[in-house]
This record gives structure tokens, C-alpha cells and sequence, in this order.
């Protein structure tokens, strides 16, 4: 009998404990989001990842030099980089960017081509409304039309890696 009224009243508090939770969110303000009246203010979390964006500077130039390292890093095939040759003026041949192809329809949002890249030329962007009609429109361009890179261009790593190594020995003597 003892043991009966025990389970009775263990049971009647874990029930009030699950219920307490419900009670919470259920006077807690507000309770639904007025979107998407609340487009222009509503606040993301900063580490929200909505879509894959190459920001571009006033100038209409990115950061990407096309080294294809966040293509070969995304497991699912979502990125393509197309690079093109130009001579430069003083006659040398360069490779740069031609077409930055992003599958949103494709993409997990892992993260992995941001991380990744080197040059830090790709970020995300809170932009979440993604509805489409047909999923080839999903696939989009990254680098605008007429872009090109930036012309204070990070340093390629093994270059600061030999200024650091200078810069130290310098300090040194
Ligand atoms: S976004 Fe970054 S990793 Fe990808 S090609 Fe451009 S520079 Fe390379
Ligand atoms: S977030 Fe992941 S799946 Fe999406 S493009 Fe980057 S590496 Fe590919």
C-alpha cells in the first residue's frame, strides 16, 4: 500500500514537471512570430547560415582568386568554380575567376567551403526565403557580372608566411 501512494505521488510530480515546461512557453511573449510583417526587424543569430554569398566591395570587386579549394571541399558537389586565362599588361599570364556557381538546392549548409577558403571571399548571408518554382533557379552566380578581384588581395599563405619568418628574424637582430 505504502509503496502504491509512493508511485502514485512520484507520478504526479513528474507529470507536474513536464507540465511546467508547457506552462513556460505557454504565457511566454510573444508566442508566434509575426512574420513576415517582421522582415525588416526581425534579428538572426550570427552564426544563422541562410545562404552563400561573395561579398563585393563598392568597386564591384571580391576576394576570390578561383583556386577551386571550396569546390573540392564540398561533399556534395554544390559548388563549381570556373576560372578563365588572361594576359595581364605587362604581358604575363594569369588565371582568375570567370564563374562562381553556387546549388542552393544542393547545399547542407555544412559550412565546409567557408571554412575552408582562404581568402575568406564567401560568407553567409541570413536570407532564408528560398521558394522557387523551378530548382534551376536555385543554382546561382556568386561574382557579379563585370566583377574582378580586388586589387589589395590577401596575401597567397606561403607569401605570409615568409613575411612573418622576415619580419621576425628582423626583430631579432
Ligand atoms: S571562394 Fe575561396 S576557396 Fe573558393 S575558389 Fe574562391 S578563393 Fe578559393
Ligand atoms: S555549406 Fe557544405 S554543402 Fe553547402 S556549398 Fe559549402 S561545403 Fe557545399
Amino acid at each position: 500500500m505504502i509503496q502504491y501512494i509512493k508511485d502514485l505521488f512520484s507520478g504526479i510530480w513528474n507529470l507536474l514537471q513536464g507540465m511546467k515546461i508547457t506552462m513556460i512557453n505557454f504565457i511566454r511573449k510573444p508566442i508566434t512570430e509575426c512574420y513576415p510583417e517582421n522582415r525588416g526587424t526581425k534579428v538572426y543569430a550570427e552564426r544563422f547560415r541562410g545562404e552563400l554569398t561573395m561579398p563585393h566591395n563598392a568597386n564591384n570587386e571580391h576576394k576570390c582568386t578561383g583556386c577551386g579549394i571550396c569546390q573540392m571541399n564540398c561533399p556534395n558537389g554544390t559548388i563549381t568554380v570556373k576560372t578563365k586565362q588572361i594576359t595581364t599588361d605587362d604581358g604575363k599570364t594569369k588565371k582568375i575567376l570567370d564563374q562562381y556557381l553556387y546549388d542552393l538546392g544542393s547545399c547542407t549548409f555544412c559550412g565546409l567551403c567557408t571554412m575552408g577558403c582562404p581568402q575568406k571571399a564567401i560568407v553567409w548571408s541570413n536570407n532564408f526565403e528560398h521558394s522557387v518554382y523551378r530548382r534551376a533557379t536555385l543554382v546561382k552566380q556568386l561574382n557579379k557580372e563585370g566583377s574582378k578581384l580586388e586589387e589589395k588581395k590577401v596575401v597567397a599563405p606561403q607569401q605570409e608566411e615568409k613575411k612573418v619568418i622576415n619580419s621576425n628574424t628582423n626583430q631579432q637582430q
